[in-house]
């Protein structure tokens, strides 16, 4: 599994933003990380990601010591809210870009572009650039290159938060059946309740850079660790 041991950082002068933070990631599990704005869920996987560096604390990939390797070192793949994607090339171009760049054989790169492509049902928009396609369409496409590499580790930071409720709805659905179908390590970071509680297999409850509890969603309702998590847990959005 992936674990964080005892993660500092800060920026700047400013307040920590992740506060002495111990997490394990079981091997295969679909996480998602769940707290108000500023709590720290995007630091959190920035630092499993190498885009930020802890100012204390290790991380670790199974029994390798990631805490000073950068991004393209980890074997990881990462959603953002707005997908990355490179606007003047197709998506399947944008897709093939990395794997390339690793050496994977052109056979079997387009092989796992068929199979990821055809589950998340772009098959037919390969060819299109980034603007010929919807939104919705686009977080899609940048699924797919994450997973065309595969990552040890996925990590999702908000990826659905642009989009309408009921696209969100489906694509949700869409990473779970994902996630059992690939089986990747995913960490899923969303501040939406009904998302984390929906798709998790564990959700990490943040709050002012700290964990508050790590749990399946049933016991997260049934046996909060606090009063905090418990109002938390129960707001509708
Ligand atoms: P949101 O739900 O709004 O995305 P978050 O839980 O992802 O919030 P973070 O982005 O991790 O929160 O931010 C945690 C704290 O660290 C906040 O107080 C934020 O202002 C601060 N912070 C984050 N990134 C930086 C940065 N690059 N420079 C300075 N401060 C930062
Ligand atoms: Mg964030």
């Amino acid at each position: 599994g992936v674990r964080i041991e005892a993660a500092v950082k800060s920026f700047g002068r400013g307040q920590r933003a992740v506060d002495s933070l111990d997490l394990d990631i079981r091997p295969g599990e679909l996480l998602t990380v769940l707290g108000p704005s500023g709590s720290g869920k995007s630091t959190v996987l920035s630092l499993l990601a190498g885009l930020a560096e802890v100012d204390s604390g290790r991380i670790w990939f199974g029994d390798q010591d990631v805490t000073a390797l950068p991004p393209e070192a980890r074997k990881i793949g990462v959603v953002f809210q707005s997908a990355v994607l490179y606007p003047h090339l197709s998506l399947r171009e944008s897709i093939s870009f990395a794997p390339k760049l690793a050496g994977v054989p052109r056979d079997e790169i387009n092989a796992r572009i068929a199979e990821v492509a055809a589950f998340l049902q772009i098959s037919h928009l390969l060819d299109r650039r980034p603007h010929e396609v919807s939104g919705g369409e686009r977080q899609r496409a940048a699924i797919a290159k994450a997973l065309v590499s595969r990552p040890t580790l996925l990590l999702m930071d908000e990826p659905f938060s642009a989009l309408d409720a009921q696209l969100r709805r489906a694509l949700r659905s869409q990473v779970v059946r994902l996630h059992r179908e690939f089986g990747a390590t995913t960490v899923f970071v969303t501040h939406d309740q009904e998302e984390a509680l929906g798709m998790g297999d564990r959700v990490a409850v943040m709050r002012g850079g700290r964990l508050e509890q790590v749990a399946p969603p049933l016991e997260l309702y049934r046996n909060p660790v606090n009063t905090w998590v418990a109002n938390f847990v129960s707001l509708q959005p």
